[in-house]
């Protein structure tokens, strides 16, 4: 299909603001009185999110508190927003724990590759997106903070499920 060009002149006289006002303000008042109110009274009314959206992160833990991450590296490795500190260490058994785990809530841009990529599902996001700070050192989660979030995880794309039902 070819592409339509209209060429709008410049009118040559002194052009009238008003016709374009009243349409302007027409518009307005018709939105005043149509029943179909997008407008929600937040924080009283919220949306009701999608089980698919991407939001704060949480970290799985065991039944006795501990965070599942075993510090394997692979999450700070494909994050593309490099928000994802790991320091990871080994305790007397042999077995490897996440000594020091942040993420930099403000840096993240939540594509969900952290979670896609863990192989022992510690790392999920939430479906949550109320995390205003007053300060930036606030957004960087440690373990600790992330143990503690208690919003459902995200539920991955699943092409054998398109439409998440
Ligand atoms: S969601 Fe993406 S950007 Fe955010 S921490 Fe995970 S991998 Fe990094
Ligand atoms: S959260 Fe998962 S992917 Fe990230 S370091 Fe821990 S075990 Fe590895």
């Amino acid at each position: 299909m070819g592409i339509g060009i209209k060429t709008v002149e410049r009118p040559e006289s002194e052009a009238s603001y008003l016709r374009a006002t009243f349409k302007g303000m027409s518009l307005t008042f018709r939105h005043l009185v149509n029943p179909h109110k997008v407008t929600q009274q937040y924080p009283e009314e919220k949306w009701e999110l999608a089980p698919r959206m991407r939001g704060t992160h949480r970290m799985a833990v065991h039944e006795d508190g501990r965070a599942k991450c075993v510090g394997c590296g692979l999450c700070p490795t494909v994050c593309p927003a490099n928000c994802i500190k790991l320091i990871p260490a080994e305790d007397e058994q042999g077995e490897r724990y996440a000594a020091v785990f942040e993420i930099d809530e403000f840096r993240c841009i939540f594509c969900g590759f952290c979670q896609e990529v863990c192989p022992v599902e510690a790392i999920h996001l939430g479906v949550h997106y109320e995390n205003a700070e007053y300060s930036r050192e606030r957004f960087v989660y440690d373990l600790e903070r992330l143990c503690e979030q208690d919003q459902p995880f995200t539920q991955l794309w699943d092409p054998e499920d398109p439409a998440s039902e």
